[in-house]
């Protein structure tokens, strides 16, 4: 897609610090990262979320997580860290072309991804069950 910045870090039009490239995936540094290292892993085909990404990528990224992640810890001297992936604006996704972070923790660090609710009635097993049949 011509107007999709990541398609552009992808096809080398915009510059990237990156840290790992093969036929399916580009990996590279955050811009405005959330901490030290903060790396994102981007497909090389345009597809907006994770419902858009064909299961031969979905099914590959993850190992691929493990591999990078494994790197970053020996150079960043880290132990605990965030795999973050957000599916569109509610969620916090501001680049429409799917992507997974993986972000460091240091000491000291915040973690606050979201609020917890107190439990809410509405939830029943029946909600359960109509998304279990969804599924299949
Ligand atoms: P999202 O909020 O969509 O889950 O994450 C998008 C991420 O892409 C943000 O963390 C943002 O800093 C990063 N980002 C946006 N534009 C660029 C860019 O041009 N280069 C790099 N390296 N990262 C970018
Ligand atoms: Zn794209």
């Amino acid at each position: 897609m011509s107007n999709c910045i990541f398609c552009s870090i992808v096809n080398k039009q915009i510059p990237s610090k990156s840290v790992y490239e093969d036929d399916k995936f580009l990996a590279f540094l955050d811009i405005a990262p959330g901490s030290k290292g903060h790396v994102l892993i981007v497909p090389k085909i345009h597809a907006e979320n994770l419902l858009d990404l064909p299961d031969e990528y979905a099914s590959s990224i993850l190992p691929l997580a493990k591999k990078i992640a494994a790197g970053m810890k020996k150079v960043l001297s880290f132990t605990d860290f965030n795999i973050i992936q957000n599916n569109g604006p509610l969620a916090g996704q501001s680049v429409n072309h799917y992507h997974m972070h993986i972000i460091p923790r240091y000491d000291g660090s915040e973690v606050n991804l979201w609020t917890p609710h107190e439990n809410d009635p509405s939830v029943t097993d029946e909600l359960a069950s109509k998304i279990r049949e969804q599924i299949g």
